[in-house]
């Protein structure tokens, strides 16, 4: 999402443009996301106070958490900074940055489309979080003043008005917020799909290959190698989402830069979907009815990006959407559910890098949107575009650049 949005904000500005990439536009964690447009995604995923849950987590075989102990060691440094970067005062800080990128996501999305026919991808809906105690809901206070302090409109319900809005929810929900400004897309890999169609139409070229070097000549930016032939090329964006470190390490650059991996279950034909994309707070896992089908989304898992999946990690998300929606059947036929893993590209401070090589200033860095890149690559794209042709940088770009760490 990320490589074809920064694509067509420089396609629009006129400049000719090759995607490169092994394999077909959204098919990496763009593809099995929950699907949400949520500019009001302003809270990092360390928060002061969090580790204290961490043991509860990960002792629970439904938990959002697990750490696989063989990968704790290589983990380490970036489990430290993460636990850093949860401090009050830096909280602010990632929120006031990431309401910037976030925040117009959906009318960004538009213009960038505005001729690819997407207008069936997108739906503007909002987005519900519920909580089932006061306990719960207490227990994420600053993340909701954090949200409130970004200028966030935030609708608060109770029991009666949850059930109201949603009749499919379980009733022992007894608190939920509704975000009107959210939107989501119920087919995330096909409308990356779309878009790189759009693309293409308009001129563009997909080059399937991995990108393996660069070649620079006095500092600037002559060509890029890849396992299928040299691409001349006169400026570069690495937006290679979890795999981007290997780019950047051959240009002289690193960034602590993991994966989040996080998993997905569809529900095809359920007999029981939510209104509109459903955050269980304290779950932390997500249902959105999506084209095919219900998708239950969520779970962090640090594994790094060679463990094979752990399926029971997406399998407890069918027992977490029972629970949610007591309409869908206690048993699911197997046939009925598809499994999948995708790798979040995430930095400790929940910031991405959208930034020039150190090396090189026609090369752009781009990934590391963790939790939000669908929302965030809008955004992200037009800035890249900026820092390509030259532009002032629509947003301060400053909480991004990749020397902060
Ligand atoms: C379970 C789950 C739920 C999520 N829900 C949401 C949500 O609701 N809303 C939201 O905003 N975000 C969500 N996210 C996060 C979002 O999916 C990611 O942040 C986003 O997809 C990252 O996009 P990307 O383009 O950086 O990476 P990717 O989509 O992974 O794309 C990276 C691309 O780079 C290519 N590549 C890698 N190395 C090379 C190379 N050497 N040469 C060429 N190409 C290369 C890969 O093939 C791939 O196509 C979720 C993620 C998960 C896992």
């Amino acid at each position: 999402m990320i490589g074809i949005t920064s694509a067509l904000w420089l396609q629009q500005a006129g400049r000719k443009v090759i995607v490169i990439d092994p394999n077909p536009p959204g098919t990496g964690a763009s593809h099995g996301n929950a699907g949400c447009f949520n500019g009001s995604s302003v809270v990092p995923m360390s928060m002061p106070g969090m580790w204290t849950s961490v043991p509860r987590w990960m002792l629970d075989p439904l938990g959002p958490l697990s750490i696989r102990l063989a990968y704790m060691p290589t983990l380490f440094p970036w489990l430290w900074r993460f636990l850093r970067a949860g401090r009050r005062e830096e909280v602010k800080k990632q929120a006031a940055a990431l309401r910037a990128l976030l925040g117009p996501t959906l009318p960004y999305l538009k213009q960038i489309a505005r001729g690819a026919h997407i207008d069936d991808l997108i739906c503007e809906q909002g987005h519900l979080y519920v909580y089932r105690s006061e306990k719960s809901l207490a227990g994420d206070r600053f993340g909701w003043q954090l949200r409130g302090d970004a200028g966030v409109h935030l609708d608060w319900l109770d029991q009666r008005q949850l059930q109201d809005f949603d009749p499919a929810l379980s009733a022992s929900y007894t608190q939920g917020v509704l975000i009107r400004e959210n939107g989501h897309t119920p087919d995330p890999g096909g409308l990356v799909m779309r878009l790189a169609e759009y693309f293409v139409r308009q001129g563009g070229v997909l080059h399937q290959a991995k990108a393996t070097g660069f070649r620079l000549d006095g500092g600037r930016l002559q060509s890029i190698e890849t396992d299928n032939g040299i691409v001349q090329a006169d400026s570069a964006v690495i937006a290679g989402g979890a795999h981007s470190n290997t780019l950047l390490k051959m240009l002289g650059d690193w960034v602590p830069l993991e994966t989040e991996r996080g998993y997905h279950v569809m529900i095809s034909d359920p007999e029981s979907q939510p209104r509109v994309p459903t955050c269980d707070a304290s779950g932390k896992f997500v249902t959105t009815p999506m084209n095919n089908g219900l998708r239950l989304a969520g779970t962090v898992e640090l594994a790094g990006l060679e463990f094979a999946p752990d399926w029971k990690r997406a399998r407890a998300l069918v027992k977490l959407g029972q629970k949610m929606l007591p309409g869908l059947p206690a048993c699911v036929a197997e046939e009925r559910l598809v499994f999948w893993m995708g790798h979040r590209p995430s930095l400790p401070d929940s910031l991405p890098v959208i930034d020039r090589s150190s090396r090189c200033p026609d090369i752009v860095y781009a990934f590391g949107h963790g939790h939000v890149g669908m929302t965030g690559a809008p955004m992200t794209g037009h800035l890249v575009a900026d820092l390509i042709l030259g532009r002032t940088p629509k947003i301060d770009i400053a909480p991004f650049r990749f020397t902060r760490f």
